[in-house]
């Protein structure tokens, strides 16, 4: 089985990472390098690493925290999630899956879906469980940039709510981290950004010892710069006079964008549903991850019917382990968050991703294996087979963002389905 680790071996960095375009843009890579030989750079809409040839010792160690070439899901998750009882192939270990909402209706409202991050994150800095969260914001210099940083206030953690569906790289934030003092911190993440934390946390005691806890958000493919961009121009603005925007924010949630010349509000269904996967990167293709399944909590969007959970905006999250679930609980006996227990089912319901990406993307990197072709690695895969309707789906999926990564033949965007 070909595999990245056995491709030229006197090169072991991550130049073969993003030079076979499967790097996830997380940016942990620049944080371990002692020689300071990474810097991370937009390239095609794109963060990714860039390696200084004259710096870099070839020591391996960016290689080893990678989470582009994939992750033993099965060995790690066995390691951390020991003491937990339940497991299911799609959503990995747990202890319970909850949906519920942030009592603040504010912040319920203002948030990605219920506002259980945010409300959660404060509700522990209030009683001096936490320091401080790394997290993401607009860079207030270019709003359509975000930057990762370390939320030490109330004020920081709410400002920094709502998702980002652009490139994210937690190389700021985490050279924050490694800078400050000792305390308890907590990791808001993706999926494959989790995978390398997990990685790093096994090489760097400083930042090991710091980290509290990882909460991950569900995922099904982050899009490029493009995106953002696509959708501004559309509705007559343009990134350069950009003052303001947000992904999902009111209600009804939608992306609102203002600047100089234009003001929008864009229904989020209206505007994410038709453009789905068309910006997303190669790398999210072989993701087998949607529930980030190393995380000690994950939170997404959630559909269920119960009275209980009447209101607007609701957060679904899947705790993995004892002393979360008991900090979950506290937070609800104070009244900061509601919540109410829901089955394996529910959480699945009406979640295709979840078995799009244990399906169909184990079946492309199933494909990519047998052909000899650069993909990730990962120790538990859905048993797939590779036939035309798999060749026919990648292929068309690559040529869609094909169409996506260039603007010129965006005129062709609302042709494809
Ligand atoms: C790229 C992306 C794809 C997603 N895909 C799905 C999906 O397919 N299905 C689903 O159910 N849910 C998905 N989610 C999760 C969902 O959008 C909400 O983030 C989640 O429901 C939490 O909502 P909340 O109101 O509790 O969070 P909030 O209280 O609004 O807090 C959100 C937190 O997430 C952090 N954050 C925001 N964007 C990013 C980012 N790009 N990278 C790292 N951290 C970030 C913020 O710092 C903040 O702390 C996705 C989120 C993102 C960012
Ligand atoms: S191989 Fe070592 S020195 Fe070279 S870029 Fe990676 S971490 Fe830095
Ligand atoms: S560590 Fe992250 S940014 Fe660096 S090469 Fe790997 S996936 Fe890309
Ligand atoms: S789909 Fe996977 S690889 Fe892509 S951004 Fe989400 S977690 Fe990362």
């Amino acid at each position: 089985m070909k595999h990245l680790d056995s491709q030229n071996n006197k090169d072991n960095s991550i130049r073969k990472v993003y030079s076979n375009d499967i790097c996830t843009g997380c940016g942990i890579c620049e944080s371990v390098c002692t020689k300071k030989a990474i810097s991370i750079v937009v390239k095609k809409s794109k963060f990714r690493p860039s390696v200084d040839n004259t710096k870099c010792s070839n020591c391996g160690l960016c290689y080893k925290v990678c989470p582009g070439v994939g992750v033993n899901i099965e060995e790690m998750s066995k390691a951390v999630f020991y003491e937990t009882a339940n497991y299911n192939r799609f959503l990995g270990f747990y202890e319970k899956c909850y949906a519920g909402y942030s009592t603040d209706s504010l912040i319920r409202q203002s948030s990605a879906s219920g506002g259980l991050i945010s409300q959660f994150l404060v509700w522990l800095l209030e009683a001096k469980y936490i320091d401080g969260a790394l997290l993401t914001t607009f860079d207030k210099n270019y709003p359509f940039y975000v930057r990762t940083y370390i939320a030490r206030t109330k004020e920081e953690i709410l400002a920094s709510k709502g998702s980002k569906y652009c490139p994210v790289t937690l190389h700021e934030g985490l050279k924050e981290l490694k800078k400050a003092e000792k305390g308890n911190y907590v990791i808001v993440a993706l999926p494959c950004q989790v995978h390398g934390l997990r990685k790093l946390m096994a090489v760097n005691k400083n930042i090991r010892d710091k980290i509290y806890g990882i909460f991950s958000l569900f995922c099904s493919g982050t899009q490029s710069f493009k995106y953002t961009e696509y959708i501004v121009t559309q509705c007559g603005g343009n990134l350069k006079n950009l003052e303001y925007l947000a992904y999902r924010e009111g209600n009804p949630t939608g992306m609102v964008a203002k600047g100089v010349t234009f003001e929008f509000f864009k229904d989020y269904g209206t505007y994410n549903k038709p453009l789905k996967s068309t910006f997303y990167p190669k790398r999210c293709l072989f993701c087998i991850d949607m529930f980030g399944e190393l995380s000690d909590i994950s939170f997404g969007d959630i559909q269920v019917e119960d009275n209980k959970l009447v209101g607007d905006g609701l957060s679904g999250l899947i705790v993995r382990n004892s002393m979360w679930h008991s900090l979950l609980k506290d937070a609800q006996k104070d009244n900061a968050i509601s919540l109410v227990q829901i089955t394996e089912d529910q959480m699945l319901y009406k979640r295709s991703m979840a078995s799009v990406k244990k399906y169909r993307n184990a079946s492309f990197v199933r494909l990519f294996t047998l052909l000899h072709l650069p993909s990730p690695k990962y120790d538990d895969m859905f048993d797939v087979r590779i036939n035309a309707k798999v060749i026919f789906k990648y292929i068309y999926m690559r040529t869609k963002q094909f169409v996506g990564n260039h603007k010129c033949l965006w005129f062709l965007l609302p042709k494809i389905k």
